[in-house]
């Protein structure tokens, strides 16, 4: 291949498809507080769907490029040894069938495998793959998902009409992964490997605002997919219009909103926020408004405030805005020790300033110092 053709194919792939809004090729993305560099890429920009948003829908003119497995598995492997990466992110556009593509994404994974690399993989599979392909990803990669696209089946057939159905090809696959997760889980336990094998656990992704939609159906999805299949992590991505597609003239989604729903997300997945208390935050159209979530639900609920933090539950606790789960768990820590009963108790927790934020909203003997006051939480 020529040194233009493959400088051509590194910068479709990654950089210039822009595919999942990367414009570096090598990312930096968090992972259990650290950042880890990944190379994010595409197997393949070549499409046979016809998805309304995407800017590889079949028939749209854009370049297509595909890496061959051994070649990307080829530079996956040299970009680690030599320390610049230490995980690759693999999607692809749907090459042929769901099968076919997900062959061809595995085979750059067993070829790393084989190779020695030891590095973190996270693999984004196709809708509508055979089970036991999803089977050999789990135990080849760390972290493997399917993007939902939509929270819903009428959203899901409405911007992606050639995908599957929504039920046959994405969920019913989202718990085939969580199976296999679950056994491998058990084969970690049973002989411990040092990669792979689901170790991080499962994701998805769903585009927001792509059509007319409200939020209440991100937070059911949300709900579904934290509490019942127990996801690690559910992104959303705030569609943008893109030439040439049949959704070019929509607006895009305000930047706002997909925030709004990531706070609300967590609080589901780690605050123990109920669906209710998150549903009945909504506006009138049924998105959420412009404010922090948590902040909008102790304002609605004065009755819950002041909470005594010697015997607040976690629950209780997790419900203050400006405590999150670290901060709760190094009050109770706190409280065997010694009652929290002034300013100065809760500053030697959680430093002067956190301290004086949540002051509003705890009972302490020194009110006059913390300006607590009822009015300022309506
Ligand atoms: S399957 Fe749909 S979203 Fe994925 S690359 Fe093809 S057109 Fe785009």
């Amino acid at each position: 291949m020529s040194k233009l053709r493959a400088r051509d194919k590194w910068f479709f792939l990654t950089v210039g498809s822009r595919w999942d809004r990367s414009t570096v090729p090598i990312y930096e993305a968090s992972a259990g507080g650290r950042c880890v560099p990944l190379l994010k890429t595409l197997l393949t920009s070549i499409c046979t769907n016809d998805c309304r948003y995407c800017i590889f829908r079949v028939g749209r003119r854009c370049p297509r490029e595909m890496w061959q497995p051994e070649e990307l598995a080829g530079v996956t492997f040299k970009l680690w040894v030599e320390g610049r990466i230490t995980g690759l992110f693999l999607s692809s556009s749907l090459f042929k069938d769901p099968d076919y593509t997900t062959e061809r994404q595995l085979e750059v994974l067993k070829r790393l495998r084989d190779m020695g690399y030891t590095g973190y993989i996270h693999l984004k599979l196709m809708p509508g793959v055979s089970r036991h392909y999803i089977r050999e990803a789990v135990e080849l990669a760390d972290r493997v998902g399917i993007n939902m696209e939509a929270p819903n089946r009428d959203i899901f057939s409405e911007i992606c009409p050639s995908k599957g159905g929504f039920e046959e090809a994405i969920t019913k696959r989202l718990e085939w992964i969580v199976d296999e997760v679950r056994r491998a889980e058990r084969l970690r336990r049973d002989s411990p490997v040092k990669f792979g094998f689901g170790r991080a656990g499962i994701d998805t992704q769903m585009i927001v605002g792509a059509v007319e939609d409200d939020d209440m159906e991100y937070l059911k999805a949300s709900w579904w997919l934290y509490k019942r299949l127990g996801l690690r992590r559910v992104y959303y991505s705030g569609f943008e219009p893109i030439p040439e597609t049949p959704l070019e003239t929509r607006p895009p989604c305000p930047p706002y909103r997909e925030y709004r729903l990531y706070q609300c997300s967590f609080l589901i997945r780690d605050y123990g926020f109920k669906l209710e208390e998150l549903t009945q935050l909504l506006n009138d159209e049924g998105l959420l408004p412009n404010i922090d979530p948590k902040l909008l639900y102790a304002k609605r609920h004065p009755e819950l405030f002041p909470i005594d933090l010697n015997d607040a539950s976690y629950r209780e606790m997790v419900k203050v805005p400006g405590i999150g789960p670290l901060t709760a768990r190094r009050i109770i820590n706190a409280r065997r020790v010694s009652r929290i009963r002034y300013l100065s108790d809760l500053e030697r927790i959680v430093g002067a300033s956190l301290a004086r934020a949540i002051a509003p909203y705890i009972d302490l003997k020194d009110k006059k110092l913390t300006y607590f006051s009822k009015n300022a939480l309506v």
